[in-house]
C-alpha cells in the first residue's frame, strides 16, 4: 500500500506564494485593460481572499500576546528574571537596530547609488515629528488595558499583560487557578493560530496575485543601483549578522536557524508587517526552536514593535542615496544622527506596511535633507518593505534564542530536530 505523506506547510506556502505571482503577472500581460477580470478577479476575489487573509492573523495578535503574555510572567519563579531578561531584550534589540543601520550607511557610502540620479520628482511628503523618548516611555503605559487591547496598541498590552502575570505569580492559590486558566487558552490560541496557518497557501496566493497585478517593476529599473544596495545590504543583515551573533552567543547552528525561519519570512514578505507577522514568528520560535513561552511571549512581540533592523536599513540606504542625489554632503555629525534617530524613531513605531518611509521622512528632517527624495524611492518601496520585513522579525527571533539560551529556557534537542513543531502545525477537524 502506498501511504502518501502530506506536503508540509512551508512547500505549501511557497507553491502559494509562486503561483500568485505568477498568476498576476500573467493577468498584467493578458488582461491588461480587461474590466471583468479587474472588477472581479484582482479587486474582487484576489481583494477580498488577501484582506480576510491579514485581518484572521491581525485578530489573533491582541489574544495571542496578552494570553501568552500573561502565562510567561505568571510562570516566572523568580521576578528578578523579568527585568534581566527585559534589559537584555532590549539591549540586543538596540545594539542590532544600530549596528543594521550603520552597515546600511557605510553600503550606501561605499556603492553611492545616489549619485547621478533623477531629480525631477516632486513630494508633498510631510514628516511626522519624531516623538520624544520620554513620549514613547509614557506612552507604553495605558490608562485603560480594554482600550489598548481595542486600539491594538501593542506595547501597552504587553506592559498590562506583565503587571498582570506578575501578580498572579504572587497570588497565591488564586493566582495558581487564574494560571492554570490561562495556561489552557494559550494552548487553544496555540490550535486557532496553526488553523489558520493551514489557510495560508490560499492567503498568500490572493495577497500576491492581487500585489504583482498591479505592481509596477518598471520603477525598480530606474532605481537598479538604490534597489540593488539596499536588497544586498538587507541580505548581508539576515544571513551574516544575525549568523555570526547566533553562532558566537549561542555555538547553535545558523543553518538550522534560518532553516526554520521558512514559514515566518514567507509570512513577513507576503503581508509586509511584522505585527500581522506575530502569530507566525511565535509558533516558529516556541514549536520549531524550542524557545520557552517565557521568554517568546516577551520578545517577539516587544521585537515586532521596537525592533525594526530591515527598516533601519531602508533608512541608512536611503538616507545616502537622497544625499547623493540632491548632492548634499552628510557630516560625521549628520551620520551619528541618522544612526540616533532610525534607532529611537523605530521603538514605538507600529509594524504595519509602509511605516518605514514615515519614519524616514523624520530621519531626513533631523539632517536637513529635501523630503521630496522620498517621491524618488517610492515607486520601489512595497517591494523593499517585503524584504525589511522579513528580516525585521528575523531578528525578533535570533535575538529569542540567544536571550532563551542565556536563560537556560531553549530546548536545543527541538532547536536542533528539522521536523520539530511540524505535529504542532498539524490541524485535525474532529476531536480526538
Ligand atoms: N513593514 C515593516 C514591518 O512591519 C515596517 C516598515 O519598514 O515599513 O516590520
Amino acid at each position: 500500500m502506498i501511504t502518501k505523506t502530506p506536503m508540509s506547510l512551508t512547500s505549501r506556502v511557497i507553491i502559494g506564494m509562486v503561483t500568485g505571482i505568477l498568476t498576476g503577472f500573467a493577468i498584467r500581460a493578458l488582461f491588461a485593460d480587461n474590466g471583468f477580470v479587474d472588477a472581479y478577479i484582482v479587486n474582487g476575489l484576489f481583494e477580498v481572499g488577501g484582506k480576510i487573509f491579514i485581518a484572521s492573523l491581525k485578530m489573533l495578535v491582541v489574544p495571542l500576546v496578552f494570553v501568552s503574555l500573561v502565562c510567561g510572567t505568571s510562570a516566572l519563579k523568580d521576578l528578578s528574571t523579568l527585568g534581566r531578561m527585559g534589559g537584555k531584550t532590549l539591549a540586543f534589540y538596540i545594539t542590532t537596530t544600530a549596528i543594521a543601520i550603520t552597515l546600511a550607511l557605510t553600503m550606501g557610502t561605499l556603492f553611492q547609488p545616489g549619485s547621478g540620479a533623477d531629480l525631477t520628482a516632486v513630494s508633498t511628503f510631510t514628516s511626522a515629528q519624531a516623538p520624544s523618548l520620554g513620549q514613547v516611555i509614557i506612552d507604553m503605559f495605558p490608562t485603560n488595558p480594554i482600550s489598548a487591547m481595542a486600539e491594538g496598541k501593542t506595547l501597552q498590552v504587553i506592559v498590562f499583560a506583565v503587571l498582570f502575570g506578575v501578580a498572579i505569580s504572587i497570588a497565591g492559590e488564586a493566582g495558581e487557578r487564574i494560571a492554570s486558566i490561562f495556561s489552557d487558552l494559550n494552548e487553544v490560541i496555540m490550535k486557532l493560530v496553526a488553523l489558520l496557518m493551514n489557510l495560508a497557501p490560499y492567503g498568500v496566493f490572493f495577497l500576491m496575485a492581487k500585489l504583482f497585478t498591479g505592481l509596477g517593476l518598471g520603477a525598480i529599473i530606474n532605481l537598479a543601483e538604490y534597489f540593488l544596495v539596499l536588497a544586498g545590504t538587507l541580505l548581508l543583515h539576515g544571513f551574516v549578522t544575525y549568523s555570526l551573533m547566533l553562532k558566537g552567543f549561542t555555538g547553535l547552528s545558523p543553518v538550522t536557524f534560518l532553516k526554520k525561519m521558512e514559514d515566518a519570512i514567507m509570512f513577513a514578505f507576503s503581508t509586509a508587517s511584522s505585527n500581522a507577522t506575530i502569530p507566525v514568528t511565535m509558533e516558529t520560535v516556541k514549536n520549531r526552536m524550542g524557545v520557552d513561552n517565557r521568554i517568546a511571549s516577551f520578545t517577539v512581540p516587544l521585537g515586532a514593535t521596537v525592533n525594526m533592523d530591515g527598516t533601519a536599513i531602508m533608512q541608512g540606504v536611503a538616507t545616502a542615496f537622497i544625499a547623493q542625489a540632491f548632492n548634499i554632503d552628510l557630516t560625521m555629525g549628520d551620520y551619528l544622527t541618522v544612526i540616533l534617530t532610525a534607532t529611537l524613531a523605530s521603538i514605538g513605531t507600529a509594524g504595519v506596511p509602509g511605516v518605514g518611509l514615515v519614519m524616514l521622512a523624520m530621519v531626513l528632517n533631523q539632517v536637513g535633507l529635501p523630503l521630496e527624495g522620498i517621491a524618488l524611492i517610492m515607486g520601489v518601496d512595497r517591494l523593499l518593505d517585503m524584504i525589511r520585513t522579513a528580516v525585521n522579525i528575523t531578528g525578533d527571533s535570533a535575538v529569542s534564542v540567544i536571550v532563551a539560551k542565556s536563560e537556560d529556557a531553549l530546548d536545543e534537542s527541538r532547536f536542533n530536530d528539522p521536523h520539530a513543531g511540524e505535529k504542532e502545525e498539524e490541524v485535525h477537524l474532529s476531536h480526538r
